[in-house]
């Protein structure tokens, strides 16, 4: 029979469905996937190794040998179809104990399923035939109960994933127990509420300019059908939520969201407009999770919405303002070839893509999913922001919820195991507002009488709300530390008793003096050498630093048969050119050395240390930027990303024309992030470092890490003006208090022994200035994994657990309290 007049039927067992599909259609869809994504990343080590190289035909040809059906797709897809028609997300589909990644079956269940739309769910019969579930019979009336008090709404694309992933479908699919009562009723809507307009921070609002989604998250702070029916705003509306931001010279950014504001195409036109001539508004951040779960809102029409998107930064850019668009993963298995074009298409147009995880109970709680899942959005392009712990505490969400230590545990992992590019700050959203685990905030003791509830620092102050939310006074689950600012009582389990760190002392020293004038006496010494020689294990080539299991740095000057170790050790992800010439000095070289990494898949970040860019912005000239942007590799298969990491101490330092350069940079899809040492005496004060995230903020660079310690300008310096812990805490707390949420930065203890996180993943122990530092992630498998032949340098010691613990220079601690 000719290839194009056979048929394959697939039956959907529970949702009585009947299909009959061109076997052609089949075959050319699993060619192409096999094609253009059979990638490691993508299919997994295991399947790769079955499929091996070449193009989609030759791959396939090996998978259906593998399966025991050499020369005979009809059959391969006639079992494959049997066992999809009785998906339903709970089981592996395998062929002749072969595997089959979900990203692959998703693309066949195009062609079986296909379509774009979204269905609202009314009945458990409805469910059934559309996700090919059974409810059983016992179940089936508080399944209805569920579905008339938190509404579903599935689309096509979440229906396909989820008959082949659980760990989509427990993001989507209803289930009994949310019929629990236990949790808040509602969520909180922030201290100021007026129509659209949500206010929760002194520099930023919510416009909520639609209430409904495409999907429904079970998982949802505003699952309730009550939030679910709220009539949506009027373009009227939206004009007089701008109109109050134009009196409200405070408020710098907006962050548009709903539901998905992208749904109202009217309102989000009329605030974008609207906003764009507001003079005191930098920032539009636009919150959408159809990048995930509805990638037709973006790519429909010729990608009509993104071509849209695309023109309106060009005119907020004219502005000097930026667009920025906000989006949630929680798991690898939703990452699909549509949402990865959607992201790199906007990074690529100079729109950052910055990304936000709930951490759900039993979904993406262990740390290697998420190292997948940020490892994938970063080669797209996208940053990653928060992850929240834990999930929502209202009603129907209890089977989502996990202790606070589960978070921070996974906070060790990431440290380990993942790019520092791309580890997430790790926040609580209280009632007042977010604060950062052990840098902003803490837990500091179980709630009198209540064991669902802990009391949390907070970094906000009664002063803080005045100007914007009088509601604040009246809150009557919180009090006033000794320190000043708010401790608020929220409902979580710490899950480690260890935790509660209790409240921080008052400051006991008098005034400090002030910080030197200016900061041009340190720039020679800054410009002198930029390489970073803090080689964690041996690598055997002088000119490459292992920095981390992830990264490594090497001088551009490095002979291209010198990479053979980055060739060959497959965990390096990043790879760090830093010479003791400038980036922008040595492009001849950095241009060798990519061309030999894109040959190199497991690599996808190439990172330029170039300090003369924040001493000497003029040496990044048009052809320097565009011989940079011919570098830049984003995209959804083996991506090969272009940062430029640079430096600066100052606030003053940054300047317009560094604005203009980020912004060049931004549309050739190119990062730039920050590094600061933090100096004693130079830059040391909440009032320092909050200037100089702004400064960052406003010039669109990430500010990335501040070190407290461990940088080459840090050692000497710091020997002679240490810093001090106390002023650590203080500074997180400003600049989560006073910044965008966009601003903050990771706090970053570097040493020979690699990175940590200060509070978070390592622990500081001694007094004044006689100090060690522990570093939780790591221990001593972690480094012989890189380097069989390590053992632990002479100065450094282990505790109870086998984490090392190393001396540190340049900070003092003042109080015994645990993180100052
Ligand atoms: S996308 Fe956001 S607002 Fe919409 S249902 Fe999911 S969590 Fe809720």
């Amino acid at each position: 029979m000719p290839r194009e007049e056979a048929f394959v039927g697939v039956v959907f067992e529970n949702s009585g469905e009947a299909n009959q599909v061109p076997l052609a259609d089949l075959i050319d869809a699993l060619t192409r996937f096999l094609d253009h994504f059979g990638t490691k990343a993508l299919v997994g080590e295991t399947f790769l190794a079955t499929i091996g190289s070449g193009d989609g035909h030759a791959r396939l040809a090996r998978l259906l040998e593998a399966c025991n059906y050499r020369d005979n797709p009809n059959g391969f897809f006639s079992e494959l179809l049997a066992l999809l028609g009785k998906a339903e997300g709970t089981t592996a589909i395998a062929v002749n104990g072969i595997t089959m990644p979900s990203r692959l079956l998703v693309a066949l269940l195009e062609v079986l399923l296909p379509g774009d739309k979204f269905v609202s769910v009314k009945t458990v019969d409805q469910l059934e035939k559309l996700t090919n579930i059974r409810v059983p019979e016992a179940e089936r009336a508080d399944m209805q109960q569920v579905m008339e008090t938190y509404p579903v709404r599935l689309s096509m694309h979440t229906i396909r994933q989820m008959r082949v992933s659980s760990n989509v479908a427990y993001q989507y699919l209803p289930f009994v127990e949310e019929l629990d009562s236990v949790g808040h009723t509602n969520t909180w809507i922030g201290q100021f509420h007026q129509g659209l307009l949500e206010q929760m921070y002194a520099n930023r609002v919510i416009f909520l300019l639609n209430m409904s989604c495409p999907v429904y998250c079970r998982f949802c702070f505003r699952k309730h059908k009550e939030s679910r029916n709220e009539t949506n705003p009027t373009v009227a509306d939206v004009r007089k939520a701008v109109d109050h931001v134009r009196r409200s010279p405070a408020v710098k950014e907006i962050v548009i969201t709903g539901g998905d504001p992208f749904m109202n195409r009217a309102n989000m036109a009329a605030a974008i407009d609207g906003l764009m001539e507001v003079d005191h508004v930098q920032t539009l951040r636009l919150a959408t999770r159809s990048i995930a779960y509805y990638p037709p809102l973006f790519l429909a029409e010729d990608g009509a919405y993104l071509t849209y998107l695309k023109r309106k930064n060009l005119e907020l850019q004219e502005r000097g303002k930026r667009m920025e668009v906000a989006t949630h993963f929680i798991h690898p298995d939703e990452i699909s070839p549509q949402s990865l074009s959607i992201i790199t298409e906007l990074v690529q147009s100079g729109i950052a893509v910055y990304v936000q995880t709930p951490f759900l109970n039993n979904c993406n709680d262990t740390g290697p999913e998420l190292v997948q899942l940020f490892s994938l959005l970063r080669g797209a392009g996208a940053e990653l922001h928060y992850i929240y712990i834990p999930c929502s505490p209202i009603h129907g969400n209890s089977v989502y919820w996990s202790p606070i230590s589960k978070g921070l545990a996974v906070g060790h992992y990431l440290r380990a195991h993942l790019s520092d590019r791309v580890i997430p700050r790790i926040c609580t959203a209280t009632p007042i507002g977010k604060m950062d685990w052990h840098t902003s905030g803490w837990a500091v003791e179980p709630v009198a009488d209540n064991e669902d509830f802990i009391w949390i620092r907070s970094p906000y102050t009664p002063d803080y709300f005045k100007s914007f939310a009088p509601l604040a006074d009246k809150l009557s689950n919180m009090r006033v530390n000794a320190e000043g600012t708010i401790d608020i009582q929220y409902m979580a389990k710490t899950g480690d008793a260890g935790l509660f760190l209790g409240s921080r002392p008052p400051r006991t020293e008098g005034d400090r003096p002030p910080l030197i004038e200016n900061t041009a006496a340190l720039v020679p010494d800054i410009l002198a050498d930029q390489r970073t020689r803090m080689s964690i294990v041996s690598t055997g080539v002088s000119s490459i630093s292992r920095l981390h299991e992830t990264r490594v740095a090497v001088e551009a000057e490095t002979p291209t048969g010198d990479l053979a170790y980055i060739r060959d050790n497959e965990r390096i992800t990043d790879v760090v050119i830093a010479s003791q010439k400038d980036a922008v000095d040595e492009l001849f070289h950095i241009t060798r050395i990519v061309r030999a990494l894109q040959d190199m898949p497991h690599v996808n970040a190439v990172r330029l240390r170039s300090l003369r860019f924040a001493y000497h912005p003029g040496t990044f000239t048009p052809a320097v930027i565009d011989c940079m942007g011919s570098l830049n590799r984003l995209s959804i298969v083996t991506p090969l990303r272009l940062e430029i990491e640079t430096q600066f101490l100052r606030a003053e330092e940054i300047q317009p024309a560094h604005a203009r350069i980020v912004r060049r940079l931004n549309n050739r899809g190119i990062t730039v992030y920050g590094n600061t040492p933090l100096l004693g005496g130079v830059n040391d004060t909440p009032d320092s470092i909050n200037a100089l995230a702004y400064g960052y903020r406003q010039a669109g660079i990430e500010f990335h890490h501040l070190y407290l310690a461990g940088q080459p300008l840090q050692t000497s310096w710091n020997a002679q003006h240490p810093v001090d812990l106390y002023d650590v805490v203080d500074i997180a707390t400003r600049v989560r208090r006073e910044g965008s949420g966009r601003e903050i930065p990771r706090y970053v203890i570097g040493t020979g022994l690699g990175e940590v996180d200060f509070g978070l993943t390592s622990a500081v122990t001694g007094e004044g200035e006689d100090l060690s530092v522990t570093l939780a992630p790591y221990d001593l498998a972690y480094y012989k994994g890189m380097n069989p032949a390590f053992t632990w340098p002479a100065n450094v010691s282990t505790d109870d657990d086998g984490k090392p613990v190393v001396p540190v220079t340049g900070l003092k601690k003042s109080t015994s309290f645990a993180l100052s």
